[in-house]
C-alpha cells in the first residue's frame, strides 16, 4: 500500500476579513492510498500556515512540505513516517506549526491503519481500559457576569457534572473574572466541580499569585494556563499556593517541550490538544512522561469531532485517561461538520469500536465553509 494523496481543507465560518475565534475554523487532511483507503485528520491551528507546512515543494533536505515527504510510502510504517517528517521539516518545523500539521497526518494515518487491519484504534494502541470517558464541558463566558448563570444552568441540567469557561473576556479584568467566577460558582452550587482556563492572559506570576488568593473561596477544581507555558519558573511559584490544581500545555508539541514543563513547570494536570501536540503517535509518549512525572493528563479539545474521535480512541486506550474535555462552541465545525459526532451522555461519552476513527463528514458543510 502507498501514500498517493495528501489533501489539504481549510474551513472558516467568519468571512476572512471578519474576526474569528476558538472553533470557527479547522483544517482537515485527507491521506489518500492507491489501495483506496483514506485516512482523516485535523489540526487546531493556523489552516492556512499549516496548509504550507504541508504543501511545501522540498527546498533542501531539512525543508520539505510533509506532502513531498510522504508520497509513495507505506501509511501503515506509521513511526517510522513520523520520523521521516519530523526530520525532512527541521529548518521549518520541530515545535509549533510543522508539529501540528504532522499531527493532522499521524491521526489520519492510525485511521488507516485501523481501516487495513480491521480492529479500531485503541485495540492497534494496545487495547481499551474503559467503556466510557467522564466528560467536563467547556464554554466560553459572555461579557456580563450574570448572563453567565443561564449558560451554566443549562448545561447542568444537560448531565455535565464538571464545567470549564474561559477565552473571551476572561483574563482581561481581574474584577469581571471575580464577578464571572462567582456568578457561576452560585448558579451550580458548592460541591459542583468548576474549572477556569485564563488562556494565558493573567499574564505575570504577581497577577496571577493575587488573583489565585482572591478566587480561593470559590473552591476551584484547577486553574487553567495562567500564565504562558514559558514562564515555568512562575507555574513551579503558582504550584501548591491555594487549593486549586494547576492546569496547562496546550499551546506545548512533542515530547521535548513537555518533558521541560513537567520537570520545571510541575503542573497538577498537563494538557496536550491530539492535534497539535504530534498526534496520536506523540501523545502516547508525553503520556509515559506526565505519569513518570506525577502529573495527570488531560487531553485539551476544543474542535471538531475528528479532534474528539482521535482523542476518545487514545484515552480509551490508555491506563488513567478517564478525564476528556467536551467543547460546548456552538459553531458549525463543531455541531455539524462530522455528521455522527460522539455525543455526551449522562456525564460520558462512550468508546465506540469503530474501524478507524469512525467519522463521517458532511460534505456539503465542508463546501459552504472551504477556504479557497
Ligand atoms: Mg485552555
Amino acid at each position: 500500500m502507498k501514500i498517493v494523496d495528501i489533501e489539504v481543507i481549510e474551513l472558516r465560518v467568519p468571512p476572512m476579513d471578519q474576526e474569528c475565534t476558538w472553533g470557527e475554523d479547522a483544517l482537515l487532511v485527507k491521506v489518500t492510498t492507491d489501495t483506496g483507503l483514506v485516512g482523516i485528520g485535523e489540526s487546531d491551528t493556523s489552516p492556512m500556515v499549516a496548509r504550507a507546512v504541508i504543501e511545501a515543494p522540498s527546498s533542501n533536505l531539512y525543508c520539505s512540505g510533509l506532502k513531498s515527504l510522504l508520497i509513495g510510502e507505506n501509511p501503515l510504517e506509521i513511526q517510522k513516517l513520523w520520523d521521516k517528517m519530523y526530520w525532512g521539516s527541521n529548518y521549518l518545523g520541530r515545535r509549533g506549526a510543522g508539529i501540528h500539521a504532522i499531527s493532522a497526518i499521524d491521526i489520519a494515518l492510525w485511521d488507516i491503519a485501523s481501516q487495513f487491519y480491521q480492529v479500531p484504534i485503541h485495540m492497534l494502541l494496545g487495547g481499551k481500559y474503559r467503556e466510557k470517558i467522564k466528560a467536563y464541558g467547556t464554554f466560553i463566558p459572555v461579557e456580563e457576569p450574570i448572563e453567565n448563570k443561564k449558560i451554566a444552568k443549562k448545561l447542568k441540567e444537560q448531565g455535565f457534572t464538571s464545567l470549564k469557561f474561559g477565552g473571551g473576556v476572561m483574563g482581561d479584568y481581574d474584577d469581571v473574572d471575580y464577578e464571572i467566577v462567582k456568578a457561576i460558582r452560585e448558579e451550580v452550587g458548592d460541591e459542583f466541580e468548576l474549572q477556569i482556563d485564563l488562556a494565558s492572559k493573567w499574564n505575570t506570576y504577581g497577577r496571577a499569585a493575587k488573583m489565585f488568593k482572591r478566587l480561593e473561596k470559590f473552591n476551584l477544581n484547577w486553574i487553567e494556563e495562567p500564565i504562558l507555558a514559558d514562564d515555568m519558573k512562575g507555574y513551579a511559584k503558582l504550584s501548591g499556593l491555594t487549593g486549586a490544581k494547576i492546569a496547562g500545555g496546550e499551546s506545548l508539541t512533542t515530547r521535548y517541550e513537555f518533558k521541560d514543563f513537567l520537570e520545571y513547570a510541575q503542573p497538577d494536570i498537563v494538557q496536550p490538544d491530539i492535534t497539535r501536540c504530534g498526534g496520536i503517535s506523540e501523545m502516547r509518549k508525553i503520556f509515559d512522561l506526565a505519569v513518570m512525572n506525577g502529573t495527570k493528563l488531560v487531553p485539551h479539545g476544543f474542535s471538531t469531532g475528528i479532534l474528539l474521535a482521535a482523542t476518545v480512541q487514545f484515552l480509551a486506550a490508555t491506563q488513567e485517561g478517564d478525564l476528556m474535555e467536551y467543547s460546548q462552541s456552538d459553531s458549525p465545525l463543531f455541531t455539524d461538520l462530522v455528521k455522527n459526532l460522539l455525543p455526551f451522555e449522562n456525564g460520558y461519552i462512550s468508546v465506540p469500536d469503530c474501524i478507524g476513527l469512525g467519522v463521517e463528514l458532511d460534505e456539503e458543510l465542508i463546501k459552504k465553509y472551504r477556504v479557497n
